[in-house]
């Protein structure tokens, strides 16, 4: 497994690989500022130096794959190795190795003097008691290796009271040791050698730098262990000098300044192999983690969006759900109101030319027609002939303004009978206020009107009584009175009708009444013209007119309507035939107080008076001495 793999493929963490990531770059960057293509530049002393020391004795890992080891010629090699064969080349000196002693020994034999140089090494404090240092020239972040079944090491904290790897007397060693005493160190020879402990579950974890890690890992086949967290450390390697060796420093600095970016790039593309060999593509990674994010990011909004969502729905339909059983009670209800509406109100709609549209059932009970005989027709199919023709065209003028008529009725229905109704008309209007037709509600008010007719009506004649005489005659007076006409008051009195009660008795009494209230109620038809009984054999009729003249005219034809019924009585001297007599008073209207109803009745009844003592059969008004019309009409003199 090589370091690339790791990164892409087990590794762990993505904070970690952008540590490397950055890292390598950072060394590139630095390396590039450096980086130079002059030949080193010594100074006098500083070649002479070298010339005295051609040959250095080179401290050396033997073990440290990929920074430097010996491989299985013989031969050094690695990342440091190959910047000492720079250094080498750039000085024109040459390094002897140690290619036998283990690490532990190597650093005894810098102490004591036996070495020269550490190629590759970190500048610990220890370290610097006896050597000196150049700049770091490599650095790698210091990683945590545990099994793989560890999910993830959140640093050195999560290692409290855990056994830790690290190879003995490498910097981790010194570092942890003073930096973290809570840490329980295992101290094992190499890296291979604490990788395996760590493979086989004796220590929990190791630490040590990624380049080495990742370079045994693949070397040793280990596929049970994995990089699984980071350390706030890093391997800075530098390159160290017997400390009575100052001289050399400044020499060694100025040799690997010289190393060109090339150079560099090429030593870590031998042994990195993290960048070019497999063209790992970061661009491409930030490009395709920045997708991930957004999709991730789209993906949370729009759960989020969705459960809300989700939500208002799930009220939304209890909502709807609870309007639902409202609408369908208050539908329901609005369907027994129509039921009940259509069968016990009488109402119809029409169009705006009074044509009807629709009836209700009551409509169609009352008037005894069909829905359907109803509708295309106008209310005229209901007129009464008792209805006069002014009532409708009030009717007509207020609805047509816009407003609401209201009044009795008196309808004809399709048997010819008659109903009353008291009526309300409104007219409907569009959103723009324009007429589009009517509605018409009725109330059935013919029992009333019955029961009011059988209050003003005589039982034996049907012809108007006494109380509606004395309620009706003040009433037409006024009129008479406002609209500059001619009332006629006439008292009618059956002759000698005392003897025709004792001779043909008193039921063919009640017939002869009634057949002259036939003729006062069949003579008298226009409107306006009234007639009552107001006595046992007495009647009163109130006509208006425009002339007195008329008036006359009227009572004469009365007068002789009676007589021309020849209903025999042979106990009249005035005729062989039931007679009445007339006494009429007439009063002129002009706008003024109306006169006294007593005083209009007591000159009538005085000119009653007056036909009775004249021979009886004949019509008197009052005021008036000649004769008006043929025959006997007479009048009384003093009014
Ligand atoms: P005159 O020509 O002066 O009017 O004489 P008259 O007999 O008609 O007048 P009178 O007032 O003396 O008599 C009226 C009679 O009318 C008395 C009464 O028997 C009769 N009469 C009154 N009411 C009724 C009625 O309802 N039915 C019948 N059959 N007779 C009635
Ligand atoms: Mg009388
Ligand atoms: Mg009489």
């Amino acid at each position: 497994m090589t370091l690339d793999n790791i990164l892409t493929g087990r590794f762990y963490n993505l904070k970690l690989r952008i540590t490397v990531l950055l890292t390598i770059l950072l060394i590139m960057a630095s390396n590039n500022a450096l980086a130079s293509t002059a030949p080193v530049q010594l100074n006098e002393a500083e070649r002479q130096w070298l010339k005295a020391h051609p040959s250095i004795r080179l401290a050396v890992d033997i073990d440290w794959s990929p920074f430097e080891y010996i491989d299985d010629e013989k031969q050094y090699v690695g990342m440091a190795a190959e910047y000492i064969e720079l250094v080498a080349e750039k000085l024109g000196i040459e390094f002897a190795v140690e290619k036998e002693k283990p690490w532990s020994e190597v650093v005894e034999s810098v102490k004591s003097g036996e070495l020269d140089m550490y190629s590759c090494v970190v500048s610990t404090v220890q370290r610097r008691e006896y050597a000196n240092f150049s700049k770091p020239y490599l650095s790698f972040p210091m990683v945590i290796v545990t099994s793989d079944q560890v999910a993830y090491v959140n640093g050195l904290k999560d290692l409290r009271n855990e056994t830790v790897a690290v190879v003995r007397g490498y910097a981790t060693h010194d570092l942890l040791e003073k930096n973290h005493p809570d840490l329980e160190l295992y101290l094992a020879d190499n890296v291979a050698d604490a990788l395996e402990e760590l493979s086989h579950g004796k220590v929990y974890a190791y630490i040590g730098n990624i380049a080495t890690v990742s370079d045994v890992i693949r070397r040793e086949g280990l596929t049970n262990i994995k990089i699984s967290g980071e350390t706030p450390y890093s391997y800075e390697l530098s390159m160290g000098v017997r400390k009575d060796w100052p001289e050399f420093i400044p020499i060694l600095q100025k040799a690997l300044d010289s190393i060109t970016e090339q150079e560099r790039d090429q030593i870590y593309r031998n042994w990195i192999k993290l960048r070019y060999e497999h063209g790992f593509d970061y661009d491409l990674l930030w490009k395709v983690l920045a997708g991930v994010f957004l999709v991730i990011m789209v993906i949370l909004i729009w759960n989020r969006r969705l459960s809300s969502e989700i939500e208002k729905r799930t009220e939304t339909e209890k909502l709807l759900n609870d309007a639902h059983h409202r609408l369908e009670k208050t539908n329901q209800q609005l369907v027994n109101y129509v039921e009940i509406v259509d069968k016990y109100v009488i109402t119809s709609s029409t169009d705006n030319e009074g044509v009807i549209i629709s009836a209700s059932d009551a409509f169609c009970e009352i008037s005894g027609y069909r829905e359907q005989e109803l509708i295309g027709n106008t209310h005229g199919i209901l007129r009464h002939k008792d209805m006069p023709a002014a009532i409708y065209k009030q009717l007509w003028d207020t609805i047509k303004c816009g407003k609401t008529w209201q009044g009795e009725l008196k309808n004809r229905k399709k048997d010819g009978c008659f109903y009353w109704v008291h009526a309300y008309i409104s007219p409907v209007f569009d959103e723009q206020g324009i007429i589009t037709g009517y509605t018409a509600i009725r109330e059935d008010i013919t029992n009333k009107k019955r029961a009011e007719e059988l209050a003003i009506t005589d039982e034996l004649s049907s012809l108007f009584n006494r109380r509606h005489f004395n309620s009706l005659l003040p009433q037409e007076l006024a009129r008479a009175e406002r609209e500059h006409k001619c009332l006629a008051l006439m008292i009618i009195d059956v002759d000698y009708f005392k003897p025709y009660n004792d001779n043909y008795g008193h039921q063919q009494g009640d017939k002869a009444l009634q057949v002259v209230s036939g003729v006062l109620r069949d003579s008298l038809r226009r409107a306006g013209d009234f007639a009552f009984r107001i006595g046992g054999e007495e009647f009163g009729v109130i006509v208006t007119v425009d002339q007195g003249e008329d008036a006359y005219r009227v009572a004469e034809n009365l007068r002789k309507a009676v007589e021309d019924l020849q209903l025999e009585h042979g106990y009249n001297p005035a005729s062989p035939y039931l007679t009445v007599s007339i006494g009429i008073k007439i009063h002129q209207g002009s706008g003024t107080q109306a006169p006294q109803m007593d005083l209009i009745y007591r000159l009538a009844d005085d000119a009653l008076y007056e036909a009775k003592g004249n021979g009886r059969n004949q019509v008197v008004r009052t005021g008036i001495s000649q004769l008006l019309v043929q025959g006997n009409v007479s009048s009384v003199g003093s009014q």
